[in-house]
């Protein structure tokens, strides 16, 4: 049976003495029944790495350069990365897709980036409300994951996938657990058809998650956590959305 995974994105947010602070509380909350990893700002991944180490909460970042190493300032390579001890790369976030104009395609380069240096690739996929509005979100994500699954070819059962409707992004407005597990099933279903073994991968649930409705979202049969993105930022209500996974 797949493990549930709980992970916070902390986005362009905190400060060293205020990530001590929320990372104290979130090893003293231990234990969790599932697993539990924060992605941080790239400039944090060394406090991060020190703070948690020899704990059994994971990090990680939330990008990474498709690039192996070169001319391309302002990137960091998944080697980079692996040596700051990171576990996760979130990868395809919308607000990249949207702000960064990244294409499937380069998405599906630097999952593969990820994976060729041990990390495990957290590939975001999800449709704006005008997709959803015009009876396009299953097309949508399926496309979107359709990219990453013909790059990783025999690798596609290593990654995670997330499912964040951009319009539950950060506005309070939260897919019901039915509508989210409606798309995480069409998710596992391509899954399946590409890699045989979906059972065992885990697809999250990202998109206004809070500590009152996380149980819910997270009791759906094919929702196997949360990407967590303001409420990743509060410990108290991370910690609860933490033990909401049962
Ligand atoms: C996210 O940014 O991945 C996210 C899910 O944000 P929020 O929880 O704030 O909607």
């Amino acid at each position: 049976m797949r493990s549930k995974l709980v992970v916070g994105n902390w986005k362009m947010h905190g400060s060293r003495p205020a990530n001590a602070d929320l990372l104290s509380a979130i090893v003293a909350g231990r234990p969790y029944t599932g697993e539990v990893a924060v992605c941080v700002p790239f400039v944090f991944l060394g406090d991060t790495a020190v703070q948690l180490a020899g704990s059994d909460i994971r990090w990680g970042s939330q990008d990474v350069s498709a690039h192996a190493q070169g001319a391309y300032t302002g990137e960091v390579s998944a080697a980079m990365l692996a040596e700051f001890g990171c576990r996760y790369a979130i990868v395809g976030h919308s607000e990249r897709r949207q702000y960064h104009h990244e294409s499937d395609e380069l998405v599906a380069a630097k999952a593969q980036a990820a994976l060729g240096k041990g990390l495990t690739p957290i590939v975001c996929v999800g449709e704006t409300l005008a997709q959803r509005d015009a009876g396009e979100t299953e097309a949508v994500v399926k496309r979107q994951l359709s990219a990453v699954i013909h790059q990783l070819a025999h690798c596609a059962a290593e990654m995670v996938v997330a499912y964040e409707p951009v319009w539950a992004i950060g506005t309070g407005r939260t897919a019901t657990p039915d509508q989210a597990q409606a798309v995480h099933a069409v998710l596992r279903a391509q899954l399946q058809a590409a890699t045989g073994n979906a059972t065992q991968m885990r697809i999250l649930y990202g998109g206004s998650v809070n500590a009152g409705n996380a149980a819910t979202l997270f009791a759906m049969p094919d929702i196997d956590g949360g990407l967590i993105g303001g409420a990743a930022l509060k410990a108290a209500d991370f910690i609860t959305i933490c033990r909401a996974v049962t």
